[in-house]
């Protein structure tokens, strides 16, 4: 399959690792929003979040037990922001669902 972080995971494509287990793989965005900006992925490939079911969702739940674990490990304790693009109107540009996880600098709410 054709997928960037499919090819990120696989080690096809060069990334910088934050943060790796079973089901979960953790790296730098190459276009940082944010002192800390890292791309949060299921292993698995599930292209964006309308297609999470009943079969998939424990991965989701991976994703978020993981990124419990980076904060801890990034010493992001003033807080952070994550953020999932699905889809065109929501401004998803690669095609394997991820978790924008930003931090290190006041995030402004609402968003724009
Ligand atoms: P989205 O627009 O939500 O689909 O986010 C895609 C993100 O992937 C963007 O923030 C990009 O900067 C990031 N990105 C694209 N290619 C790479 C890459 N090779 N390594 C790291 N991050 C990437
Ligand atoms: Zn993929």
């Amino acid at each position: 399959m054709d997928c960037l972080f499919c090819k990120i995971v696989a080690g096809e494509i060069p990334s910088t690792k934050i943060y790796e287990d079973e089901y979960v793989y953790a790296f730098a965005d190459i276009d940082p929003q944010a002192p800390f900006h890292a791309i949060v992925i299921p292993k698995e490939h599930i292209c964006c979040a309308d297609k999470i079911d009943e079969t998939n969702s424990f991965l989701i739940a991976k994703v978020f037990e993981a990124i419990a674990k980076i904060s801890k490990q990034e010493n992001l304790e003033k807080g952070y922001r994550v953020v999932n693009n699905c889809g065109e109107q929501g401004g998803q540009t690669v095609g394997h669902i991820h978790f924008h996880l930003l931090a290190r600098r006041n995030l402004a709410w609402p968003p724009g």
